[in-house]
């Protein structure tokens, strides 16, 4: 049988940590980097594990170079300024599973052509819970060829793999996905604060919704675990969701398709985003709409 890929992991954040878990577990031996020397303290201990001192001391081994990180700008500035891309090796695959925008991410794609290093975007759904239980859902772009390649990583990390496309493509499904998440969200956090307005007890409201046809992902996983419980703490970040917004939009512009409620509701988001505390959880829109 053939050895194990060796990966390297940039980006052990909310969603890295537990996805090289789930790796490691898999088998996979990792060098790993964040740019915070903590963020890799809870994996020193874990069996295959080696922390890298800077970015390219991770990849230099690497067959697949993982990228978690925050925004396109952070891996355009990682590869291209701090220039991460030099450093890499004909042949090793760059498999950026943040959540990007697909149009900086085709950019990436042809200028790693160039250097005879391939792209895959693989962004993920399902949050810290499901990244924990490697039953994310991972949108693909990219070409065949690549994609064959990193498939046993991605059958690690997630239960639902579905290729969507050319390299860009997965980024650009995840952008919308959050949009239609995003959107599902305000428009519960509005009716609980109408419906509490009137007299009537929120939880009995989102009961109502889960048995009926307004139910969506934020009443079934969200209201009660995170809004009406009070702790706005379920691990993706409100600025995150407000900058998936803004690539959901931006790229509903440049495709020239209707898109006034996608910037309505991105403009309501960056409203909360101004006005709580910074490192807010997405689900503190619910305090915003409150106190709005
Ligand atoms: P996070 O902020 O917890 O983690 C990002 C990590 O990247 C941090 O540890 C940070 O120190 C590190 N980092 C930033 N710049 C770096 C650099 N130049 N070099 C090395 N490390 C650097 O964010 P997260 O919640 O883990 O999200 C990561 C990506 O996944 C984002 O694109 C996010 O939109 C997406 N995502 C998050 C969730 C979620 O529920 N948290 C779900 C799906 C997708």
């Amino acid at each position: 049988m053939a050895d194990p890929t060796k990966i390297a992991f940039i980006g052990l954040g909310q969603m890295g940590l537990p996805m090289t878990r789930n790796l490691l577990r898999a088998g996979f031996p990792i060098c790993g980097f964040d740019r915070n020397p903590d963020a890799a303290a809870a994996l020193r201990s874990a069996p295959g594990f080696v922390q890298a001192p800077s970015a390219a001391g991770a990849v230099a081994e690497a067959e697949v170079v993982i990228l978690m990180l925050p925004s396109s700008a952070v891996v355009d500035d990682l590869l291209w300024q701090q220039g991460l891309a030099e450093r890499l090796l004909a042949g090793q695959i760059v498999l950026d599973m943040g959540s990007c925008d697909p149009v900086c991410s085709r950019a990436n794609e042809q200028r790693l052509q160039a250097l005879g290093v391939g792209f895959v975007d693989a962004p993920v759904s399902g949050g810290v819970r499901r990244a924990v239980d490697a039953s994310l859902a991972i949108m693909i772009g990219g070409a065949t060829e690549s994609v064959d390649r990193v498939r046993p990583l991605l059958q690690a990390l997630g239960k639902t793999l579905v290729h969507v496309g050319a390299a860009g493509a997965g980024h650009a499904v995840k952008a919308l996905n959050n949009y239609v998440s995003a959107a599902g969200m305000l428009a519960a956090c509005e009716a609980l604060t109408a419906a509490q307005a009137f007299g009537i007890d929120p939880h009995l409201v989102n009961q109502v919704f889960n048995a009926s046809t307004g139910k969506n992902n934020t009443t079934e996983h969200k209201v009660e675990a995170f809004m009406l419980s009070g702790a706005f703490n379920s691990g993706f970040a409100l600025a995150l969701m407000r900058k998936d917004l803004q690539t959901a939009a931006d790229f509903i512009d440049r495709m020239d398709t209707p898109g006034d409620f996608a910037r309505r509701c991105l403009q309501t988001w960056q409203d909360a985003q101004a006005v709580l505390e910074d490192g807010a959880d997405h689900t503190a829109l619910y305090r915003f709409i409150q106190r709005d």
